[in-house]
């Protein structure tokens, strides 16, 4: 006898299964459908190298190998849910393929090799459930994000598989299969019913009243995925695919120079691109974003999960068929109504966000995208960002200094200019802070004397040198951030230079990384990696310090925007005698210092600042200096250092070099 089984044994008729089948797929489908529109509602999207895309897709899937599922238990619950619900899919529709065309699938070895996989994967999808049950309540059961959605999903999910069990136990126990070996489990299931001495009658009665309860659980569970939770396994999947390539932190580019420069942002939730409205619905709640946010742990009223969220609520809202007609344009704006002006100026641009979502999802393109929304809003900005913007495009930096400040300081140090020796090896360039910023000038003035000492060529460009804009861009105001750029460029382009060496991670993320859009192409040198080849060539020897205990912390856009995590330590540690110790969370995991995407002009309202929190990272390594390498980090960290009763100083890698030679 060859092995088998009678499909949809002791159900009888079955036009009910195929209504309540139809009816959840159209569900399921208008769902899915209505999802789709509302992606293809924003700006379209270009993609490209599918190889790639399609290599670390069904890695993420197959492997499961994504940074959300480290650590075993979280991995091995996720992967025993997806391979057994996975197989159970299969196995059921090789069931229908056999029952609706007569093709014999379910048939001898393969029935049987089918029948134990069902089984045995069956099972591992059940332990699975367990182990997320575990983990939300029992584990961490106060965790924030767990809502009812999540409970009733583990309840329907525990439900159907356990139902499925039950009814292969009635059916091994009433027909006495002879290959119930081939389902342990279902066997398990038949042993225990028939201990409890159910009758052949009973267990037919109970398993056909039980079959029609498994059959609508199941039904109503495909039917409810677009409307819950588990929609991500759609959607995160397909964030996945289309993810950045390019480093975190990466802004929506606009054409150079742009000729419609003021409706480029974002109001209304169909100017988001088709991507950033999936990222809406393919977020998986887990908080991590949330959980590294400066801004969120300082207290500011910025969490990128939460923005998320809202943005949800308010595309289901506005997608609604309840939706009143009336006010629709003034109601589908979404600063202030989705997201307060408060939120989206708390961001520091930082990227800690993005380095720990697992599914790729970019909040620093969205929060841009917003802001420069605000260009087309009469006086959208705050205040203070006003001013700056007004003083930097007056003059060029953000203080209204007047031009010759630079001047004095290349009087006082007598530093070339650009303009007056036309070529050049070295262009140092110094940046706002280094130039006007008084901690920051000492820096610049020690960058010269290290310059001299290794007898580099070198200039500045004086009053020819703008603001760089970084700042400006991620405040929103893309006018702005290209007059400057192309005001940089036009006078850059003028003179002959090899290399540009900055101390300043902002300008060079500007100059390397975003000024090629405008046609400014240079060799591009942040003075940590000037610095070091400058060592390595044995053009400056540090001599030695002693006993000194310094901690580094990694500049947002020189480490997780440039990933320059090296260079800066290595200078430390050709030093003799300095001892290197790192904090907690260092390189990718940094903190922030509160400065970046425009925060250093902007007052801080809550209770602690972002930069005091880093302070205090800093003081647990019990260092003697908290060293940076960026001007912002070093202007927010001296004012955190000199509020704090401890003899921790705060200091750039050039200062500790030059002090050491
Ligand atoms: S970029 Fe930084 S400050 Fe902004 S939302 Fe992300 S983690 Fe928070
Ligand atoms: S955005 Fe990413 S990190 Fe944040 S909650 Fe969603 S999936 Fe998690």
């Amino acid at each position: 006898m060859e092995a088998t089984r009678q499909l949809y044994w002791n159900i009888g008729e079955k036009g009910l299964m195929y209504l309540f089948a139809l009816l959840a797929l159209a569900i399921f489908i208008i769902g899915i459908v209505k999802k789709i529109k509302r992606w293809k509602q924003g700006r379209p999207i270009v993609y490209d190298n599918l190889g790639l895309r399609f290599k670390s897709f069904f890695s993420a899937i197959v492997k499961h190998d994504l940074e959300v599922f480290r650590g075993t238990f979280r991995r091995y619950m996720h992967l025993s849910v997806f391979y057994g619900f996975t197989v159970l899919t299969f196995g059921t529709l090789v069931i229908a393929i056999q029952d609706h065309f007569g093709i014999a699938l379910f048939y001898g070895n393969k029935y049987l090799v089918l029948s134990l996989l069902m089984d045995l994967f069956g099972l591992m999808a059940l332990i699975g459930i367990g182990m997320a049950t575990y983990k939300r309540y029992i584990d961490k059961p106060d965790h924030e994000d767990y809502t009812f959605d999540d409970a009733l999903l583990l309840v329907l999910v525990f439900a159907i598989l356990f139902t499925g069990f039950i009814l292969e136990g009635l059916r091994i126990y009433a027909t006495d299969d002879p290959w119930s070996l081939w389902s342990p489990v279902g066997l398990f299931f038949s042993t225990v019913i028939k201990y409890f001495g159910f009758s052949i009658k009973a267990a037919l009665s109970f398993h056909s009243f039980l079959w029609y309860f498994h059959m609508l659980l199941t039904f109503g569970f495909i039917a409810y995925i677009p409307y819950s939770k588990l929609f991500h396994m759609f959607a995160s999947p397909l964030n996945i695919f289309l993810r950045s390539y390019s480093p975190i932190g990466g802004i929506t580019l606009i054409d150079a120079p742009s000729t419609d420069l003021i409706n480029i942002g974002v109001t209304r939730l169909e100017e988001f691109s088709q991507k950033q409205l999936l990222e809406i619905d393919a977020c998986i709640s887990c908080g991590r974003c949330q959980k590294g946010c400066p801004a969120y742990i300082s207290g500011a009223p910025l969490s990128p999960k939460v923005v998320l969220h809202s943005l949800k609520r308010h595309s289901i809202t506005k997608n609604s068929v309840f939706r009143r007609k009336e006010n629709d344009i003034t109601n589908d704006l979404i600063l202030d109504k989705v997201i307060t002006k408060e939120t989206l100026f708390s961001c520091t641009t930082c990227g800690l966000c993005e380095d720990k979502c697992p599914i790729y999802i970019e909040h620093i393109k969205r929060i841009v995208d917003v802001r420069r929304g605000l260009l087309s809003v009469d006086a959208g900005y705050p205040a203070e960002i006003q001013k700056v913007f007004k003083n930097i495009s007056e003059v060029g930096n953000p203080w209204v200094q007047r031009l010759d400040a630079k001047y004095y300081l290349t009087e006082e140090s007598k530093i070339p200019i650009l303009s007056k020796i036309k070529e050049t090896e070295v262009l140092y360039w110094v940046g706002c802070y280094g130039s006007y910023e008084a901690r920051n000038r000492k820096v610049s003035k020690v960058m010269f004397k290290i310059f001299e000492k290794a007898g580099v060529n070198f200039v500045i460009m004086g009053s020819e040198e703008k603001c760089c804009g970084n700042s400006v861009r991620r405040l929103g105001n893309e006018k702005l951030f290209q007059q400057l750029a192309l005001e940089n460029i036009n006078n850059l382009n003028r003179y002959k230079f090899t290399t540009i060496v900055t101390s300043c991670p902002h300008c060079f993320n500007s100059l390397k990384n975003e000024y090629p859009q405008f046609g400014g192409h240079y060799q591009v040198l942040h003075h940590s990696e000037f610095i070091l080849e400058l060592i390595k060539a044995g053009k400056i020897k540090p001599k030695g310090v002693k006993n000194l205990k310094v901690t580094f912390h990694d500049p947002c856009y020189l480490g997780r925007y440039n990933s320059i995590y090296n260079a800066p330590r290595d200078v430390l540690n050709s030093i003799p005698g300095l001892e290197l110790v790192e904090m907690k969370n260092n390189q990718s995991k940094g903190f922030c210092c509160g400065a970046g995407g425009g925060r250093i002009w902007m007052e801080d309202i809550q209770e602690h600042t972002i930069s005091s929190l880093l302070v205090k990272k800093a003081q647990r390594t019990e260092s003697d200096i908290l060293a940076s390498a960026c001007s912002l980090c070093l202007t927010t960290l001296s004012e955190a250092v000199s509020d704090i009763d401890s003899d921790l100083s705060s200091q750039d890698i050039a200062e500790i070099l030059y002090d050491a030679l």
